[in-house]
């Protein structure tokens, strides 16, 4: 997409729909709302645009979904199985809305904008209010206000995805860590991915607009920002002068008041020399790197369109620990690609005993449908599937442990999160690698970087106790 086709859309410019959020406070006052997020972290953030949006028409975030007096789904089609939960958690508000018909049920999201899908979701559950889809977000308040008025519901979801959208409100739940989109959509139609489909092509933002954005966060206390997109290390390449992803994390992470910023999704394609030489050598960039690779087999990543080969991946991993040794990595594994054989499998399970990864997100191949991989004749059967996955989270878990348990009598810079459900004066964190730190301290330390000596390392966290605290 070159300069002419990308248009840049700015919320505070579009009169209907801020004219419509002046128009529904009336009705938003002393109103609640309650959002089910489905899916990745993209989805989390548009979720916080979402509740932004119904924030300044007036409502505010209520907890019990049964006390909400709008209700909204924001799914996902990544997986089958999210897509089996949304269409049973919306049936399952047919009572609430037979008996409070005030009650506004809407849905949004990914799963919206695959062919078919809103219809169907209209027929099997005519309750339902409103349905929109990723690329109409910003008409929020035109639909909700039309829906309203006009006692009817609505069913609107765009196809088209030739623009970025600026100046959204955003309710973020984090008072300490942030994310930040930096480009929509992906390019790569990895053979089993839906996103390419629904999210649209690469579409970048702005530096000036992301530097904006952090410098906006860090006035409002954020300290650690996490740069999103579906592919984030492509950032860069559809804007006319083509900065590099590389060197925007570098000007973000130098922007007064940021301590650490992380990025996800990458992939290993773009990882480029600058990229690694940045996260080695500014020190704001966290020491941390999510790189997903999937499959430890060439012909299984070969037929998921995935464009590198496991050596190449590996010695991308070499190239990154030799800048930084004690980098954490992370990454997306997936068992019963079509056609995965026994021996493809071991290589997976090979690549992860090899690289040690910090962590990772283990999947179960689902099909698609309208993906590549969908129709391939070769599925493999659900029972190894199961067998597969079990034998792969069980290796994850033990290498995790173990990497968790190097880090014991270490000292670690942690994020104060949030309060822990431990108790009072428990606290959560994240350490510059991004692990989950546990924490006893005084209600001052949220926020604030303290540095911890880790005493106890699990399988799912670590635990610190707290050294000497970094003001910044
Ligand atoms: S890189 Fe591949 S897996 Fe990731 S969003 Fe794009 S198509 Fe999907």
């Amino acid at each position: 997409m070159g300069e002419k086709s990308l248009k840049m859309i700015d919320f505070e410019s579009l009169e209907k729909q801020n004219a419509a959020l002046k128009a529904l406070q009336g009705w938003g006052a002393g109103k609640s709302y309650h959002i089910v997020t489905y899916g990745c972290q993209m989805n989390t953030h548009d979720s916080e645009i979402l509740a932004g949006l119904l924030e300044k028409a007036g409502l505010m975030a209520e907890e019990d979904i049964k006390k909400a007096d709008l209700v909204l789904f924001n799914t996902c089609c990544v997986r089958e199985n999210a897509e089996l939960k949304v269409f049973g958690n919306v049936g399952a508000l047919k009572p609430l809305k037979r008996k409070r018909p005030e009650l506004i049920v809407a849905v949004c999201g990914c799963m919206m904008q695959q062919k078919g899908t809103a219809e169907e979701l209209k027929r099997k559950f005519p309750f339902v209010d409103l349905i929109f889809g990723t690329h109409n977000v910003h008409e929020f308040p035109s639909m909700l206000l039309e829906c309203l008025s006009e006692q009817r519901g609505i069913l609107e979801v765009w196809d088209s995805d030739g623009w970025v959208l600026e100046g959204m409100p955003a309710r973020r739940e984090n008072g300490a860590a942030a994310w930040v989109t930096v480009m929509y959509g992906c390019n790569n139609f990895c053979s089993y991915c839906i996103v390419p489909y629904v999210r649209g092509r690469e579409r970048s933002r702005t530096m000036d607009a992301v530097l904006a954005e952090a410098a906006e966060l860090a006035a409002g206390g954020v300290k650690e920002i996490t740069l999103l997109g579906q592919n984030v290390n492509s950032y860069g390449k559809d804007l006319p002068d083509g900065p590099s992803f590389a060197r925007l994390l570098q000007r973000v992470s130098e922007v007064p008041g940021i301590e650490r910023v992380r990025f996800m999704t990458s992939h290993p394609k773009d990882l480029t020399e600058e990229l690694m030489d940045a996260i080695a050598g500014a020190p704001h960039i966290a020491n941390q790197l999510h790189l997903p690779v999937q499959s430890g087999s060439n012909a299984v990543l070969r037929a998921m369109n995935r464009v590198y080969t496991r050596e190449a991946y590996l010695e991308l991993i070499d190239r990154m620990r030799q800048r930084v040794p004690d980098i954490d990595i992370t990454t997306d594994l997936m068992v019963g690609f079509p056609g995965e054989t026994e021996a493809d499998f071991c290589e997976t399970l090979d690549l992860a005993e090899r690289v040690r990864f910090a962590s990772a997100f283990t999947f179960v191949y689902s099909k698609r449908p309208g993906t590549r991989a969908a129709s391939a004749e070769n599925q493999v059967p659900e029972d190894v599937k199961n067998d597969r996955i079990r034998r792969l989270v069980d290796l994850q878990n033990r290498i995790t442990y173990e990497e968790n348990q190097k880090l014991l009598g270490t000292s670690q810079k942690v994020l104060v999160e949030r309060g822990s459900k431990r108790g009072e004066n428990f606290y959560m964190g994240r350490s510059e690698g991004g692990r989950t730190v546990n924490l006893q301290g005084t209600p001052d330390i949220l926020g604030r970087i303290v540095t911890v000596k880790i005493v106890r390392a699990g399988k799912n966290s670590l635990t610190g106790k707290i050294e000497k605290e970094t003001w910044t």
